[in-house]
């Protein structure tokens, strides 16, 4: 591939993508569909172009997390099913309903609010009901009873699923993940018991599938993160992940600038780093509002000449500076990898979050604007 005219740039594997999207399919399949998770822009991979991809690949759902995100992916022409897990307020029930997105109702109100929106209108809108197990944040806290008497007596909606999500999934420490599935299960039973049969049945995100927890996977799993290639760590005592999911994305930025600093010279904002020797430094066209987070100041790394190389001083906006005293080869103009391979050496969200003492998702999501998303095979 030709060298790309910018300053930042990820380069983001479609192939990548559709293997980690097949990975999960061989994972949970028959049993179980998937709704790939594209919210927050595929974690910043771009919605439309993995949405369309994964839609050729044969994905039937996807979900994101509000209506104007399900939006963008109708005019990009996705005409899978698409969920809308992050809730909605009144006025964006017209665009749920002209989009035909599948939105996640998650009180009673809402769903008598949403079954008279539908009457007035004349259609039958579908929905998905979330009941909340123990998450303790969206999701139907109340008795059995009463959601299934509400649901019975919506005659303008169809529930075509029941959900819920887990607070602690790669927690192995602690029995809130099996009180979570043994709340859901109660609730399938007391639903089928009324009668009361919706299609889909979902609680698992990525880390339920890597480590192997069929018995919450239902008959739909909404992976994120494992699509992009990460699995979070376990705490506690795990079985080892069972899924060969590969990251998709790398980043990269330029050396603008290259200088030498005597010995005791001070860098950066607050002069949080001084040279303990006489240093060659590089300044590189990347910084927080790129994505690089700020916490990762006099200690972050960055992979040049196949050599991980040292931050020094903060992280400022646009620019981060970087030790390449012993990388004399890196010159003016070339690129850096933030995050990928370089050689034998791999730096990636996971790597670079820990640094940070921030979780992967927020490495990913972080990515600004004005990082280029260049696409390779
Ligand atoms: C974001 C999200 C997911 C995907 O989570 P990952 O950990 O990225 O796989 C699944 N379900 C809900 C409700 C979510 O908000």
């Amino acid at each position: 591939m030709t060298t790309p005219n910018h300053r930042t740039w990820v380069e983001i594997s479609l192939r990548r993508i559709c293997a980690n999207y097949h990975a999960l399919r061989a994972a949970t399949a028959p049993a179980s569909q998937l709704a790939p998770v594209v919210k927050a822009d595929a974690y910043r991979h771009g919605a439309a172009t993995v949405s369309l991809r994964l839609q050729a690949e044969g994905a039937q759902w996807f979900a994101v997390s509000n209506t104007e995100e399900g939006m963008s992916l109708r005019v990009a022409g996705v005409t899978a099913r698409i969920l809308v897990m992050g809730d909605f307020l009144d006025y964006e029930r017209e665009a749920l309903l002209e989009a035909s997105l599948t939105p996640v109702v998650h009180s009673l109100a809402r769903l008598r609010d949403l079954n008279s929106y539908a009457a007035e209108r004349n259609v039958t809108i579908a929905f998905h009901f979330k009941i909340d197990t123990g998450m303790g944040r969206l999701g139907a806290r109340c008795g059995l009873d009463e959601i299934l008497l509400a649901v019975q007596g919506a005659s303008h909606l169809r529930l075509d699923g029941l959900m819920t999500h887990f607070a602690s999934a790669n927690d192995f420490t602690t029995s809130q993940t099996a009180d979570q599935i043994l709340a859901f299960e109660a609730a399938v039973h007391e639903f089928r018991q009324a009668g009361v049969t919706p299609p889909l049945l979902h609680l698992s995100s990525s880390g339920p599938v890597a480590y192997r927890l069929r018995r919450a996977y239902g008959t739909l799993v909404r992976p994120g993160l494992a699509l992009y290639g990460y699995v979070s760590p376990p705490h506690g005592p795990a079985d080892p992940v069972e899924l060969d999911v590969q990251p998709a994305l790398s980043w990269k930025a330029r050396v603008v600038e290259i200088k030498e600093i005597p010995k005791g010279c001070p860098v950066g904002y607050g002069a949080q780093w001084r040279a303990a020797r006489h240093t060659r430094m590089a300044v590189i066209a990347a910084g927080y509002a790129d994505g690089i987070p700020h916490q990762l100041s006099n200690r972050g790394r960055v992979i040049a000449a196949g050599k991980l190389l040292p931050m020094l001083g903060a992280v400022s906006m646009d620019l981060i500076t970087v030790d390449v005293t012993d990388a004399p080869q890196v010159q003016i103009g070339e690129a850096v990898t933030l995050l990928g391979q370089d050689g034998a050496v791999t730096y990636d969200a996971k790597d670079m979050a820990a640094e940070a003492g921030i979780i992967p998702y927020a490495v990913l999501c972080g990515l600004g604007n004005r990082v280029a998303r260049l696409y390779v095979d």
